[in-house]
């Protein structure tokens, strides 16, 4: 291995300083603060920022992660097997370095970055771990989890089918308990049952945590996890009854192996069915779970990660965007003048300041999640059924707002670089197509909303309690007073009238349509575009009020005030860009109340504008982190590598490439 080295030098070097692109570097020298202090902020200190590092350069130093080329030039198949390479030598690092926990997570998440179309796979290589210590019990923890844990049993999660994934209930796959034998019978009894989409079926895993409808003494007792193996332990061949493969090319992902799965008359101990929760006796009788929502508890533990990695993801996709702004220059803004930087340009603040407010917003919401996750799911699983009741309404609203915000980010943040944003060496391609994964995997972004809509209806009419959702029993808001400095408290009560605002019209027509005598089902379809609506808007008040109740905990100075600006922006991008239709309808604001905010918002972007390259610096992300972006890289040399790296693209190529024989040739030169 070569030298690792030191975590506070590796990035802000002197000889970096000397090698960095002028308009950068003055960006930095120019910004109020050093981006340093805000990466201890956020890595909880200043031990936590070389914790970090040392973890990530213990990876990044390690020449069996070896990576020539982006992952998106990869064929299927390369992309596959440096995955695979690197996901072993993950295994084999963490385990003779004893990671645990924090650390553990650092590791693992920086060497998967390190192959960036195997973003997921970190998830989805153990994907049926979380759901296994959901609803294993101590005997099946025992007979199993070692294995796991040691990647023995490489396992994944089946639920979605060809026919069925949102609609768990709708699943065909069938498990019937067989008392004489006292084990289960397994069946994919058509072609939709079949298994589809499963991480690391399609070719490693051996084994399946395979949701089937459960039957026994003749009834059907809903969708349960049963665990599967479907690979011989010793050539990997799938077991007789079991046909297995992959699903083909996808969108992106291409380094992760989703697979199929078939199951016929697959014979199971009763042992195998995961037990915690509910239990099927020797003699077929049935224990139901004390609360039915236990059986998606492994979802929701992902569900509550994805946040967080979506606010990551849009980071990273906004540092390239507005490094490359601060590099690029372009027309004249005034007649003779030098070509300003086009982050100078107020349109270009339009597209990327918001997204980079969204960044830090999104950072700080999923770290309340994380919290809210830590504190609630074991009072939920110990017999507290509202705690699982929030943790899955606020997991499935921030996950579905915060990846689908996060792919129209991302996608801005590509179209604000121009033509060069349109290259794959630009790394957006990379970040896109595995942020879009996220808006479907765990949930499709719609089914989720709609899901959170459910729980605010009942924290609407105060059947259920929620801290979060207080604002909706709250009465008489009053208009916002506008004049002098905009405090953020003024736009956060805005946030949470717009949100019952919008809670409230969801609900008044879903009643009206009922008192007209439309069925339920009915008038819940009627209004679900509505209450889509008011799931999104519900979220974005969250997401504001976490980025506020993070601001105290920044010390007084130039960091809190630079934070401050983009908390209020955040606030402020919503409410003029995206609601001011229903606040003057409302008359909770005047036309001109909106001219005001919209001022505020573009005075905001004067003031953040110095501190732009420093903020997104502070997300302390190395080249490697953002997919070794041309555009985005630290030291700003934008041209040089982009050049650089069509000369390699070029290498060891002909001049003259062999299909112009073929093909061109005879066109030139025919005398049609
Ligand atoms: C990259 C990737 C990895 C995956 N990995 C796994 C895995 O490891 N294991 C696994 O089991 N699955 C996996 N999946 C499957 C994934 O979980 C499902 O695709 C996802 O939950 C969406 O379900 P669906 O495909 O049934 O979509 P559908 O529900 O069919 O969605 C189609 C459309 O119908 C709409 N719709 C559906 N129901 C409603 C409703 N009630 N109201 C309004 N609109 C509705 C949706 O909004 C959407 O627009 C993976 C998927 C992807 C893309």
């Amino acid at each position: 291995m070569s030298t690792i080295p030191n975590p506070f030098e590796s990035r802000r070097g002197i000889s970096e300083r000397r090698e960095t692109n002028p308009d950068l570097q003055q960006e930095r020298d120019g910004a109020s603060f050093d981006s340093m202090q805000l990466t201890h902020f956020l890595d909880g200190g200043s031990d936590g920022t070389y914790r970090r590092r040392h973890i990530e350069n213990l990876a990044l130093s390690d020449p069996e992660y070896d990576f020539d080329r982006e992952s998106s030039q990869l064929s299927l198949d390369e992309a596959f097997k440096t995955a695979l390479k690197h996901h072993v030598q993950l295994v084999r690092k963490t385990k003779e370095f004893g990671f645990k926990d924090k650390d553990y997570d650092i590791y693992n998440y920086f060497a998967h970055y390190l192959n960036p179309s195997s973003q997921v796979k970190k998830r989805l290589w153990r994907s049926g771990g979380p759901m296994f210590e959901l609803h294993a019990n101590q005997f099946q923890q025992e007979k199993w989890l070692k294995d796991i844990k040691d990647h023995r049993i490489i396992g994944c999660y089946a639920q979605t089918e060809l026919g069925h994934g949102s609609f768990l209930r709708g699943l065909e796959t069938t498990a019937e308990y067989d008392k004489e034998r006292g084990e289960f019978v397994l069946n994919s009894p058509t072609l939709t049952s079949t298994k589809w989409w499963a991480g690391t079926m399609g070719w490693c895993a051996n084994h399946a945590l395979v949701m089937a409808q459960l039957m026994t003494e003749g009834k059907n007792r809903g969708p349960h996890p049963f665990l599967v193996q479907i690979r011989d332990m010793d050539t990997h061949n799938p077991l007789p009854g079991i046909a297995v493969g992959n699903i083909g090319p996808k969108y992106g992902l291409d380094a992760i192996d989703n697979g199929f799965l078939r199951l016929e008359n697959i014979r199971i101990p009763r042992m195998n069915m995961l037990m915690k929760h509910f239990e099927v006796h020797p003699d077929g009788s049935y224990t139901p779970a004390k609360n039915a929502k236990v059986i998606n508890g492994g979802m929701l533990r992902i569900r509550c990660q994805i946040p967080s990695q979506s606010a990551s993801i849009l980071a990273k996709a906004v540092t390239i965007a507005i490094r490359y702004s601060c590099v690029r220059r372009q027309s004249e803004m005034q007649p003779g003048a030098p070509e300003p930087q086009v982050l100078d340009f107020q349109t270009q603040q339009e597209k990327l300041f918001p997204i980079l407010a969204q960044a830090y917003a999104f950072t700080f919401t999923g770290k309340a999640l994380t919290k809210l996750f830590e504190e609630g799911i074991q009072e939920g699983l110990n017999g507290d059924p509202s705690k699982l009741l929030e943790l899955h309404a606020q997991s499935s609203v921030l996950k579905a707002y915060m990846t689908s915000r996060g792919v129209t980010g991302i996608e801005t943040c590509r179209m604000a670089c121009g033509g060069h944003g349109y290259s794959r060496f630009s790394g957006f391609p990379t970040l896109l197509t595995g942020a879009s994964a996220s808006v479907t995997v765990e949930g499709d972004v719609t089914v989720l909303l709609l899901q959170n809509a459910r729980y605010l209806i009942k924290c609407f009419e105060g059947k259920v309690k929620d801290a979060q959702c207080a604002y909706l029993l709250k009465e008489g808001y009053s208009r916002p007073k506008l004049g002098g400095k905009l405090k953020i408290d003024t736009i956060l009560d805005c946030m949470a009238f717009r949100a019952k605002l919008h809670v409230n019209q969801a609900f008044t027509q879903m009643s009206q349509l009922k008192l007209k005598g439309v069925k339920s089902s009915a008038a819940w379809n009627t209004s679900s575009v509505a209450w889509t609506e008011a799931a999104i808007a519900h979220a974005e008040y969250i997401s504001m009020k976490a980025f506020a109740d993070t601001l105290p905990e920044i010390p007084n100075g130039p960091v809190r005030v630079a934070l401050h600006n983009l908390c209020l922006l955040f606030g402020l991008h919503v409410l003029v860009r995206s609601s001011s239709r229903v606040l003057i309808q409302a008359d909770y604001l005047s036309a001109d109340d909106l001219s005001q905010l919209e001022l505020s918002m573009l005075e905001l972007y004067e003031a953040i504008r110095p501190d732009a390259v420093a903020l997104v610096d502070a997300f302390d992300f190395t080249n490697r982190h953002l997919m070794d972006s041309v555009l985005g890289r630290y030291d700003g040399k934008v041209y040089e590598h982009i050049n650089k790296r069509a000369e390699e693209y070029n290498h060891g190529r002909p001049e003259v490439h062999p299909m112009y024989e073929k093909y061109l040739e005879g066109l030139i030169k025919s005398r049609m």
